[in-house]
């Protein structure tokens, strides 16, 4: 089995990139395009040079780097085969697309595609599971999940489902460091949650120190993010939806965090 390599960096001012790379065949991916400038600079500086480009979804964020990291590189661009909402087809630039349960190999390692709806309506996740990683994009954040723009709250809730079946052990990159303020509106849905309360000292701690919160663990998460949490008696409880489906109580959970 081939061991990838990951090196993460911000880009923007709060947008994480991952460059993924294979010492075995050479080959280097990097998941999401915010700016061409930084991630280019970023390959250069690991001496690796960029063969592949693993596109979330369409925003803006993670796809304005697109046309100049591929015409600078000639890489090949991997994206989503759905369309944004409002969009007549794929991301413009993407070479090959991929959907739901689809599986391809990058440097023979095996990443699996997830359709994630609803924080856009084409997002697509990468797993990698001989790795242990998977690459969430606006769907998982640490602490928290993306809002709902495009899809609805059932929609999102069975995508985040997707994403909590993985191995718990299952390193999760996502698109933002938005932690911190995650874990301050966690822990007022799920004020008696003991392990929330370590992390939310230990992740003040680490962004004083200015380090990164992402990767978390999917494991973790389970324990600790309230958007994984719906059918938790505690927080049931808390919000007085004891006899609510588990959508509906993510739904009231992400309305409070979007009113936060
Ligand atoms: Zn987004
Ligand atoms: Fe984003």
């Amino acid at each position: 089995m081939a061991g990838l390599e990951f090196f993460q960096f911000p880009v923007l001012s709060d947008n994480y990139c991952v460059l993924i790379h294979s010492p075995e065949t050479g080959e280097t991916a990097a998941v999401d395009a915010a700016d061409a400038t930084t991630i280019l600079a970023a390959a250069k500086e690991k001496g690796w040079k960029l063969t592949h480009l693993l596109i979330t979804h369409h925003h803006w964020d993670h796809t304005d780097g697109l046309a100049e990291i591929k015409q600078q590189t000639g890489c090949t661009v991997i994206g989503p085969k759905y369309p944004g909402k409002g969009k007549d087809g794929p991301v413009e630039g993407v070479d090959t697309t991929v959907g739901d349960g689809d599986t391809f190999t990058f440097a023979s390692s095996t990443v699996e595609v997830l359709h994630t709806p609803g924080h856009t309506l084409d997002m697509v996740n990468y797993h990698f599971p001989e790795e242990k990683a998977v690459f969430t994009g606006d769907t998982l954040f640490v602490l928290g999940c993306g809002r709902v723009f495009e899809g609805d709250g059932k929609m999102m809730w069975e995508s985040l489902e997707k994403l909590a079946a993985l191995p718990p052990e299952t390193s999760l990159y996502c698109g933002h460091e938005y932690t911190l303020s995650n874990a301050r509106f966690a822990i007022t849905v799920d004020p008696s949650n003991e392990a929330l309360k370590l992390k939310l000292a230990e992740i003040g701690a680490k962004r004083e120190r200015g380090e990164p919160t992402v990767p978390g663990r999917i494991g973790e998460e389970l324990e600790t993010n309230p958007f994984l949490r719906p059918a938790d008696p505690a927080i049931r409880k808390h919000l007085g939806m004891e006899t609510a489906k588990n959508w509906e109580v993510f739904t009231e959970i992400r309305k409070r965090k979007d009113n936060a």
